[in-house]
């Protein structure tokens, strides 16, 4: 229905969604209850109430859910329908072709029909945690605006529970630990916000006020699984409220009424998240943030996410936003949204603390020596691979350095800072993406919850206003074409250039300690090209590389390496040891209930990326991960469950 706008002007664009904004155009709001209090036993409840006329009825529950770039809509899970109407029960039969819709025939004389419903959650809900997002229990009338269609939310969640969620509560005291079995009522809002903001309940909460000098406020909403988890460390808030400062300085505009960052700390509720206008849904596990060698593969979740509230959010390409949840999402502009925001997260993290200087040269060398030795991208362009995203989100391991993945975050990654190193350099380091951001995400200053499409041609435009320059060539270039090697111009002009060392640097030993992701793992994808295990399992093959010519495969197991039983030692004692000689490195491997022998052909010993600066030339990439604003402790203040 939406599927391009490019004649419209963003002045008119924006004139029609600030119009259509505040005021739904259904008077009467749907009342939806949510009862969380059966979450430990995996089950959501729904008691909806909505205003209808006699007549034919169809309803649905959403399918394509923004932020997950496809259609994940969780119709399957939903469970235990029951139409009622003047305390009657109502037959229904589903669509036959769009599964997620209802049809009804509401009788003459009925004016509201109620619906129960219950969801099975499968993710993001422990003993003592909850998360809601509201596409679990939703059902509205189809074939509608999902911003016309008003709905006023409210609330149940289990005994002594906290609640943090960006929607406004109505009347005093109840809001953010409700008195026990009471239900907490939220403002009317639109269906189209309501799904745009979760909801994080749990028996150990925490809520932190942030950088009170920045207005609208911003909270940080803390769950966790154990009771002493949720007391974040000082340092780590201190980190929080720095990355609101420099958000706030780099975006100089906001586009809600105050911001939540919702985060689960549990090792069951697990690694979360997603971005909303208002709010974000981050979770980590039970130590995510406990200390910095657990917090570095953490580092960039909530500057991600923030920034998806100006990127994405009040900033989405065209084909994204869609009026409805049924009409599928178009991702073409994915290396924008998604890349632009891998960008921006990562620069927004170092600024504020979050990690160090040293350590986004060091994430960055890894992310840039895995896209250029990624073998994918011989046949693939990076466009195709956002086209493609929602085809492309949980694809397995196996051969998907030849497959590609979402590139379109990594890639997105070196093409902002090829951009943004290109305008320093044009401009005598005067101009930056900085200021593209000024214009292209601030656009209309300050205002509440609201979607701003935008196209291609308005990204050109826009960088053309900082810089004149061939932009819609140089994106294209990055984007359409088939690329051979990954886009190392950002590091170049940054001051660095990306080398192969026989030692991991110090961020890909935290990386990969046994307490890293990769749980204590041998990172050899640039030298015998396998992504294996602490267990000798083989993850990925690097095609073309020396262990796919010794005809190894994703899914095997190596048993013994050089006569010796696997171990990430014993397997990088022998690389050491066929360095510069003539010996190749002999493997026992397993597949399925086959064993066999096999011999790799390698010589160049141990290799991992790293950044090395150039001297003589300007350390740009320094210059850019400088904060903007004067660091400082910020007072936290604390509402809690407890
Ligand atoms: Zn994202």
């Amino acid at each position: 229905m939406r599927n391009t706008l490019p004649s419209l002007t963003l002045l008119a664009l924006l004139t029609s969604f600030l119009a259509a904004a505040p005021a739904p155009a259904q008077k009467t709001p749907i009342q939806i209850t949510a009862d969380l209090s059966d979450a430990p036993r995996k089950l959501y409840h729904a008691e909806i109430d909505l205003p209808v006329q006699a007549g034919p009825l169809t309803l649905t529950t959403p399918q394509w859910i923004p932020g997950d770039h496809r259609p994940t809509g969780p119709v399957d899970s939903i469970t235990g329908v029951v139409f009622t109407a003047n305390g009657q029960p109502l037959p229904w039969r589903r669509d036959d072709v769009d599964l997620f819709q209802f049809h009804l025939t509401i009788p003459k004389g009925v004016t509201t029909l109620h619906a129960h419903l219950d969801c099975i959650v499968t993710a993001r809900v422990t003993q003592k945690i909850a998360v809601l997002e509201w596409e679990k229990l939703l059902l509205y009338p189809a074939h509608t605006p999902v911003r016309d269609i008003a709905i006023q939310p409210s609330l149940i969640v289990p005994a002594g529970w906290g609640i943090g969620t960006a929607l406004e509560p109505l009347g005093p005291g109840a809001y953010p630990v409700p008195a026990n079995g009471s239900t907490t009522h939220f403002a009317a809002t639109n269906v189209e916000q309501l799904q745009d903001s979760p909801v994080i309940a749990g028996r150990y909460f925490h809520e932190f006020a942030l950088a009170p000098t920045v207005t609208p406020k911003h909270y940080l909403d803390v769950v966790s699984d154990e009771p002493e988890d949720s007391s974040l460390r000082p340092a780590f808030l201190a980190e929080v409220a720095n990355l609101v400062r420099e958000a706030d300085a780099l975006y100089a505009s906001h586009h809600y009424n105050a911001y939540h960052f919702l985060l689960t700390l549990s090792d069951v509720a697990g690694i979360e998240g997603l971005e909303h206008g208002q709010s974000s849904n981050n979770g980590v596990n039970e130590k995510g943030y406990a200390d910095d060698a657990h917090q570095l593969p953490m580092a960039d979740l909530l500057s991600h996410e923030f920034t998806h509230s100006w990127n994405g959010k009040y900033r989405r390409p065209v084909g994204l936003y869609q009026p409805d949840f049924a009409t599928a999402q178009q991702g073409a502009l994915l290396w924008v949204y998604e890349g632009m925001t891998q960008y921006l997260g990562n620069v927004l993290a170092a600024r504020s603390g979050l990690d160090t200087q040293a350590q986004f040269r060091d994430l960055l060398a890894l992310t840039a020596a895995r896209l250029d030795s990624r073998p994918g991208r011989q046949w693939r362009s990076t466009g195709d691979t956002a086209i493609a995203a929602s085809i492309l989100r949980e694809g397995s391991q196996a051969w998907s350095n030849w497959k590609r993945g979402q590139d379109y975050y990594p890639e997105g990654e070196l093409l902002w800072l090829d951009a943004d190193t290109l305008i320093r350099k044009l401009t005598a380091n005067k101009k930056s993406l900085d200021d593209f951001q000024k214009i292209f995400l601030a656009k209309g200053g300050n205002t509440g919850p609201l979607i701003v499409p935008y196209t291609f041609d308005e990204i050109a435009q826009d960088l053309n206003a900082v810089v004149p320059y061939d932009w819609a060539g140089f994106l294209h270039d990055r984007v359409d074409k088939i690329n051979p090697h990954a886009d190392l111009a950002g590091i170049e002009q940054g001051g660095y250039k990306l080398v192969y060392k026989d030692k991991p640097s110090a961020g890909e030993r935290t990386l990969t300690s046994s307490e890293g992701p990769h749980g204590g793992g041998l990172d050899c994808w640039f030298s015998l090209g396998i992504e294996v295990g602490a267990d000798g399992s083989i993850y990925d093959v690097r095609w073309n590389g020396p262990a796919d010519k010794a005809r190894l495969a994703p899914g095997e197991k190596i048993l013994a390496v050089n006569g010796r039983i696997f171990s990430s030692d014993a397997l990088k004692d022998a690389i050491k040891s066929a360095k510069g000689t003539s010996q190749t490195i002999s493997l026992i491997v397993q597949a399925e209930s086959f064993v066999s022998t096999t011999e790799i052909d390698y010589h160049d010993g141990e290799r991992y990326p790293a950044l090395e600066r150039v001297e003589g030339t300007p350390a740009l990439l320094d210059e850019i991960t400088k904060p903007l604003t004067t660091p400082e402790k910020a007072p936290a203040e604390n509402k809690d469950a407890e």
